[in-house]
């Protein structure tokens, strides 16, 4: 009988695809490789939700089509200012989970200058007063990516992961 090819997929082959793919998940999270070191200086925190810019302008006017529920996110500050959100790695998850929206959120990010626009470095959740990091976890293959959808290690969903964030250990007071 031949040997097929999925047959020759060995463990140690599987390992090599999950090693590969590790590589990829880390790499995307990270955003400090891609913005100049002069825009990250700049990166300030943010506290309020963020929602689809639809629903923002809906309090205002109707005139919004149904549509652009789904491709504007906004953050809207705990202190009532709205800016609106550029889709990349760091931000998509908010334009494809809608478990992230209308709660509260710390985002760090870069405000392009004379605009109401954002770039996100790092979006945490708040739960309960407490910080979370957010990601996408394949328990089976152990790896975390950005956002949802399939693990590119094993192929089975990835499951929504929000972990408190471990308090900084302080330096003893003298
Ligand atoms: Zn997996």
């Amino acid at each position: 009988m031949p040997t097929s090819a999925t047959q020759l997929l060995t463990p140690i082959t599987l390992l090599c695809l999950c090693a590969a793919t590790r590589l990829l998940a880390i790499d995307s999270a990270d955003k400090r490789a891609e913005l100049p070191q002069a825009q990250l200086a700049k990166s300030k925190v943010f506290e309020g939700q963020i929602l689809p810019l639809a629903e923002v302008v809906k309090e205002e006017t109707a005139a919004a089509d149904d549509d652009a529920l789904k491709v504007s996110r906004v953050l809207k500050t705990d202190d009532g200012k709205v800016f609106s959100l550029v889709k990349d790695a760091a931000s998509r998850k908010f334009f494809m989970d809608e478990r992230l929206l209308r709660r509260p959120m710390k985002i760090t990010a870069v405000q392009i200058p004379a605009t109401q626009i954002l770039v996100v470095i790092k979006a945490q959740s708040v739960i309960a007063g407490k910080l979370h990091d957010i990601d996408y976890w394949c328990e089976p293959c152990q790896l975390g990516y950005t956002e949802p959808g399939i693990c590119k290690c094993c192929g089975s969903p990835v499951e929504l992961r929000e972990l408190p964030v471990e308090p900084q250990p302080s330096t003893p007071s003298r």
